[in-house]
């Protein structure tokens, strides 16, 4: 599966997509089932094997129904069913000062659920699962990239060279960057980045409560910042702790019953007492977005071209939805025309379609926190009003819940019901 042979190393790919996480294996998978002849470069070696009988991950994501349609669509949603996830009906938002609340629930608009809570080891595997299935996807693992040249030909269209550590070398019509935030596929085209410094921290982890949780995901804003349960199996929950970064170091070093005891206290006790708590990680928190999306033969994806406050849980799924924009504009352009598909002005295409959308998205996470971040007595007033007035707003809720599920109007094709 992973190894590295002289003719997958000769030959010129349509694509070569760095990065195998939840969005580069999507762009991967979906690239694939259009025909086109893609590598994966994939710098960690993922393990394929499933043990029902593993720990939860740290890291987990809400998926929504656009995510989930895209999974389907790709054949891997049943290798995420057949592994671990955990559906949720209800959201409960509330904040500690006034207690003020707003209850959302999948009853009100004739869903099943809001989403799903995933570790992002099982979405990552369920893909994967896919791509090793596949004739036109090679998968190159540990490989550590150094540069990327990119030469422009006849008719406009970019050949790019991408050497690797060891000396070796790949060619591909399309790069496209997967890899993460700290994008070297960015770095390596000289793509610029917005940055802001959110001065917080989220720690995350599973623990288990005293009280069930209902199937509910629980998120209280407090003033140093929100704190979530995820709700997981049985009395399990992913929790997602947002804290001044300063005290990150702090919170790691509590052992599991002052952890446990500082957990319950963050979340107001809303579950009861917190009975056990596994490994914990903890990441700060940046938004990021690159200046621009695509350069000749090379183009952005996911967390490489966007971070944002994770908060209201839309990272992936903002990058699951740029795998479904990109998809379907190569197949698009491909269909139009066999050799001119990689041009900048297709991959444009994809920019417009994607930057606007995500700066919106970064933007209203910023509205939150300016809202919940400090106890002035103005906010405070607000917060005290707005939120049980938005709790009677039952058309508005009833929106907001299907906007959040299924997404915005220009869905790609991938992510409709
Ligand atoms: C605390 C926290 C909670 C979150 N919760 C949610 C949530 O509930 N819902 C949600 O939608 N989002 C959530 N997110 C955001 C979400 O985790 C990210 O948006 C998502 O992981 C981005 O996926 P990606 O595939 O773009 O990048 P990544 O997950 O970072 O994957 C990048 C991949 O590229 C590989 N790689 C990196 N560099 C190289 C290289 N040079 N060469 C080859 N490979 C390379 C890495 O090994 C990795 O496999 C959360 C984020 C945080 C920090």
């Amino acid at each position: 599966m992973t190894k590295q042979t002289k003719e997958q190393l000769e030959t010129l790919y349509d694509v070569a997509i760095v990065g195998g996480g939840m969005v580069g294996a999507t762009v991967a998978l979906g690239l694939a089932e259009q025909g086109f002849n893609v590598v994966v470069l994939e710098k960690s070696r993922p393990e394929l094997a499933w043990d029902e009988t593993n720990p939860f991950e740290t890291r987990v994501s809400a998926l929504t129904r656009a995510s989930e349609n895209i999974l389907k669509s790709l054949g891997a949603w049943q290798g995420v069913l057949d592994k671990r996830y955990h559906a949720f009906t209800d959201m409960h938002v509330w904040e500690d000062i006034s207690n003020a609340q707003v209850h959302f629930s999948a009853k009100d608009i004739d869903e099943s659920n809001l989403g799903f809570v995933v570790e992002n080891k099982v979405i990552q595997l369920a893909l994967w699962e896919k791509l090793v299935e596949k004739d036109n996807v090679s998968l190159l693992t540990e490989k550590a990239l150094v540069a990327i040249e990119t030469k422009v030909g006849p008719g406009n269209v970019a050949l790019n060279e991408l050497s690797f550590e060891e000396g070796v070398k790949l060619r591909a019509k399309l790069v496209v960057g997967a890899d993460g935030a700290f994008s070297k596929v960015r770095q390596l085209v000289g793509i610029g980045l917005e940055t802001h410094d959110y001065e917080q921290c989220a720690v995350v982890g599973c623990v288990e409560t005293e009280l069930s949780h209902q199937n509910t995901c629980w998120q209280r804003y407090r003033s140093e910042g929100p704190f979530a349960y995820l709700c997981m199996d049985g009395h399990v929950s992913s929790i997602a702790w947002y804290m001044p970064v300063e005290k990150m170091g702090w919170t790691l070093s509590l052992d599991d019953k002052a952890f446990a005891e500082a957990v319950e206290e963050a979340s107001g006790g809303c579950l009861g007492r917190v009975t056990h708590v596994s490994a914990r990680d903890a990441f700060p928190l940046t938004r990021r977005h690159a200046l621009e999306y695509v350069k000749q033969g090379v183009v952005l994806v996911g967390d490489a071209a966007h971070t944002i406050h994770p908060q209201a849980g839309q990272g992936v799924n903002l990058g699951l939805l740029d795998a479904a924009a990109l998809i379907e504009t190569l197949s698009d352009a491909k269909q139009e025309n066999a050799i001119t598909w990689n041009r900048l002005s297709v991959l444009r295409r994809y920019e417009r379609w994607r930057k606007g959308d995500n700066h919106i998205v970064q933007r209203s996470m910023e509205g939150f926190d300016w809202l919940f971040e400090q106890d002035s007595g103005v906010k405070n007033a607000v917060r005290k009003t707005l939120l049980p007035f938005a709790d009677r707003m039952q058309m508005a809720k009833n929106w907001l819940m299907r906007q959040a599920l299924k997404g915005r109007q220009a869905l790609p094709e991938l992510a409709r019901d």
